[in-house]
């Protein structure tokens, strides 16, 4: 039997290869609607593209390129010739890369032609041999010597611990850890969704997720590969082009930030999505609120589901029964739960603690980090997921907060850490601490607050300036506050909780 995930996506397409499995509408490339056939010669092209270049299996392919059909055959190729794909954030800069690079060694970045001359620097300084382009509308040196291929070489075989992908994902260390992910847990975690949700050949999902995530590029994408079903592919959230699908799809997947958006307008209604049969929502808290205004507006519930890039999805509300505003619902089949005090022991119904899962979904552990990777398991397996939860009388999971002081602006995580040692290492600054906040668009947006050295003087256009050089645009605070002292328990440690309630009303507009 193979193990490997690309077989198991080969063997779910439909049997008529030529049937359309995803189309990127306002496109004005050709071959923008690709049938199963077009994306598995396209994949294997890719792969033998990487294998002639000399990598092989296990070498990294990393990626920074904007969405396209060609990015997903990108994953697919990797899969297939057993190479690691490393999907980088879009928004990452030159500093970011070059960590990313210099601690997973990818052989092989891609990235789009206007940013070939840094990444070139950074390839040049991380030693890494190959550097291909690609951009957002098929054009670069990816497509032309996939071209040129003219031997293409069989699958490769793997076995279900060979690493699929690292996804890096930031910690309270302030560096990115890149989580380690084996064909069994993405496959094990896409077909438990994929017949949770009860995705078929008939599906359409409307695809409006970025793919350097793990919610984008694993949830959604296994869903509808794994059952066949054809996904309309958006470059990105964009509210008009998801209006104007939203008749021709099935299903839709979104953070809640998505979901305040569509609410945002009246073109958003009954009539329009009277035909879809699931709305899912993730990667950070939906509001109730947003849970009941959506009902009221369109008569169907929103999936919510729990998942983190270590262990993919653990938790989802019912597709049948009730789906409860402001819980995650239930562990998939084969994955485990369960809420434990600060000194190990397991909690009852209702009680608060920290959420640990285990089960084929969870990841192995951090790339090149042992040490810190032993530290967030427990014994017999169990994954310490950071998150503060509950589990009620019915067996639904609500989480209740955030053991590791995460932020979740738009859908994406912001560590605090990270940030802090960008602000703290500023020649005026003393010490800072970043908070989230509410934020009306963003969900959550980070604030700074500054103790700044005796003499000193800085002000809150520069600190932000400064930090938008060296950090993606939804990691830079939104403010900044300067302060005499920041507020600490008598452990020392700075009480946040007082500093998210003094700013609370700093991004309301
Ligand atoms: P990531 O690794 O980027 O997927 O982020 C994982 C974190 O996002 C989790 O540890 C949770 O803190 C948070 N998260 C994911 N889904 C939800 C949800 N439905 N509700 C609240 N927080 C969520």
């Amino acid at each position: 039997m193979s193990h490997s995930l690309f077989t198991l996506i080969e063997n779910s397409l439909p049997k008529d290869r030529s049937r359309i499995i995803l189309e990127a509408p306002d496109r004005t490339h050709g071959l923008r609607d690709w049938s199963a056939d077009y994306l598995l010669s396209f994949a294997a092209r890719l792969a033998s593209l990487f294998a002639q270049r000399g990598l092989e299996s296990g070498d990294r392919v990393a990626l920074q390129v904007e969405k396209s059909p060609e990015a997903l055959g990108v994953y697919l190729a990797c899969l297939r010739g057993g190479f690691v794909f490393l999907p980088m954030n879009t928004a990452y800069r030159f500093d970011e890369v070059d960590y990313l690079v210099g601690n997973a060694e990818p052989s092989l970045i891609i990235c789009d032609p206007s940013a070939e001359k840094p990444i070139l620097e950074i390839a040049e300084r991380n030693a890494t041999p190959h550097v291909l382009t690609l951009d957002a509308e098929a054009r670069g040196s990816l497509m032309d010597e996939a071209a040129q291929v003219t031997e293409i070489v069989p699958p490769v075989a793997v076995e279900a611990d060979d690493l699929a992908a690292i996804l890096y994902t930031s910690g309270t260390t302030g560096k990115p850890k890149g989580a380690m992910l084996s064909h069994r847990n993405l496959a094990s975690n896409g077909l438990a969704l994929r017949d949770g949700w009860r995705f078929t050949e008939k599906d359409v999902l409307l695809h409006a997720l970025p793919i350097f995530h793990a919610h984008g590029l694993f949830v959604a994408c296994h869903c509808a590969l794994l059952a066949g079903a054809r996904m309309i592919w958006l470059g990105k959230f964009d509210r008009d082009m998801v209006i104007r699908e939203l008749p021709r799809a099935t299903s839709f997947m979104g953070v809640p930030t998505f979901y305040t958006r569509l609410l945002a307008g009246d073109d958003f209604n009954r009539d329009l999505v009277a035909h879809m049969r699931l709305f899912t929502s993730g990667s950070a808290p939906l509001l109730a609120e947003t849970f009941e205004e959506f009902r009221a507006r369109t008569g169907q519930a929103i999936l919510e589901r729990y998942g983190m890039t270590e262990t993919g999805m653990n938790t989802s509300n019912p597709y049948d029964g009730e789906r409860r505003a402001g819980t995650v619902g239930f562990p998939l089949p084969g994955t485990e739960v369960r809420v434990m005090s600060d000194e190990g022991v397991e909690l009852g119904v209702g009680e608060v603690g920290g959420l640990q899962v285990r089960g084929p979904n969870v990841f192995s552990g951090y790339w090149r980090m042992p040490e810190k990777s032993a530290e967030e398991f427990a014994e017999g397996g169990w994954f310490k997921t950071g998150d503060v939860a509950m589990i009620d009388a019915d067996g639904y999971v609500h989480l209740v907060g955030r053991a590791k002081d995460l932020i979740i602006s738009g859908g994406f995580n912001v560590y605090p850490k990270e940030i802090e040692e960008l602000v703290d290492d500023m020649p005026e600054v003393l010490e800072s601490a970043i908070v989230g906040v509410p934020h009306a668009d963003f969900g959550e947006a980070g604030v700074a607050v500054i103790v700044l050295r005796p003499g000193a003087s800085l002000d809150e256009k520069t600190v932000i300036a400064r930090l938008k050089e060296k950090l993606a645009n939804y990691k830079v605070p939104k403010r900044a506050f300067f302060v005499e002292n920041l507020p600490r328990n008598t452990m020392g440690k700075v009480q946040k909780n007082l500093l998210r309630d003094e700013y609370r009303d700093a991004c309301k507009n």
